[in-house]
């Protein structure tokens, strides 16, 4: 672990590393059992560089824990039918174990009705409603990789949200929306913040986990942080900039997340995971 100001760093990629090695062994035995190797599907529509680069980054590692991708490039013309009739196909290919259609989609198109064309045993990125219900009430779906991912990290470094007070900033249907869930579900007590919220910075002094989920570049500040809260930074800014302002946050938090190297590769680690999981279940 390395002391940075006050905080301990929470070390992503090692979280990730330690989730990536045991699906890699998972992986290979799904492959030793069947004679194929695990098999995502990645939908890609439009030219987005970074949404090309996450895709990419998505697909390599998928290379190196010995599961198949199979890449779907789509032209930013696609329609919303298109996009759904496609989707569908996947769900009902017996060939392919899981489903990314990388977010966002062009803004022409209905991006809820292409998730929801996934079927949920095949959402090993969580995103359908089905996969947030399951999640909502306990049950055993796929749970959105980025929560998810935070949830490992705070494991990892032996946090345990319950009775804590956790502030979430960002209420997306993929990432702040299940983040609160989870927390929920291991007994924090959890407050969501937005746009609309008046008086953040209040809020999160009284946190003792905060989650940075708004997608604006050091926006939660230092003087925030309540002294020892744990503090995860989900934002991925252009020049590798987090949500939180961390040179001041890590004077005053007890742990905390970088960027790079924070939630972001635990994400990639968990859709990973989630892959090799469907390939099994989908066998059963
Ligand atoms: P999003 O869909 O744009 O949602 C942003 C949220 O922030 C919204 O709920 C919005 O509130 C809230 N917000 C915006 N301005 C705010 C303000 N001034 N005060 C309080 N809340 C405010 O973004 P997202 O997809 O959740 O992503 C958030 C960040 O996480 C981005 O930096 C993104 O790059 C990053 N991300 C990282 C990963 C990863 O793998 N590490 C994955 C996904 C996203 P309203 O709902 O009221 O508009």
């Amino acid at each position: 672990m390395t002391d940075t100001g006050n905080a301990v760093l929470m070390s992503g990629t090692d979280v990730a590393r330690a989730i990536t090695d045991r699906t890699a062994q998972r992986a290979a035995q799904f492959a030793e059992k069947t004679g194929r190797k695990p098999c995502l599907a990645t939908v890609l529509v439009g030219d987005d560089p970074a949404s090309e680069t996450y895709v990419r980054m998505k697909r390599n590692r998928c290379a190196k824990v010995g599961i198949e991708s199979k890449h779907v490039p789509l032209p930013a013309s696609t329609t919303t039918a298109q996009l759904v009739e496609l989707i569908t196909d996947l769900s009902n290919d017996p060939a392919v174990n899981g489903i990314l259609l990388q977010h966002p989609v062009p803004a022409h198109i209905d991006e809820r009705a292409a998730f929801e064309a996934i079927a949920p045993g095949k959402d090993v990125d969580g995103v359908t409603m089905h996969s947030f219900a399951d999640m909502a009430f306990g049950g055993k779906g796929f749970a959105s990789c980025t929560p998810a991912g935070i949830m490992r990290i705070l494991d990892a470094y032996d946090v345990d949200p319950r009775g804590k007070h956790a502030v979430v900033i960002g209420r997306s249907p993929i990432l702040g929306k299940p983040m609160g869930m989870l927390l929920l579900a291991r007994d924090a007590t959890v407050t969501y913040c937005h746009s609309k919220t008046q008086d953040l910075p209040s809020i999160v002094r009284t946190a003792d986990i905060v989650v940075a989920a708004v997608g604006r570049p050091e926006f939660v500040r230092g003087e925030w942080i309540k002294p020892g809260a744990v503090v995860l930074d989900a934002g991925y800014n252009e020049g590798n900039v987090g949500d939180v302002a961390f040179d001041e946050a890590a004077v005053r938090a007890g742990l905390i997340t970088p960027v790079p190297g924070g939630v972001g590769p635990t994400t990639i680690a968990v859709l990973l995971e989630q892959t090799v999981d469907a390939a099994f279940e989908q066998r059963a």
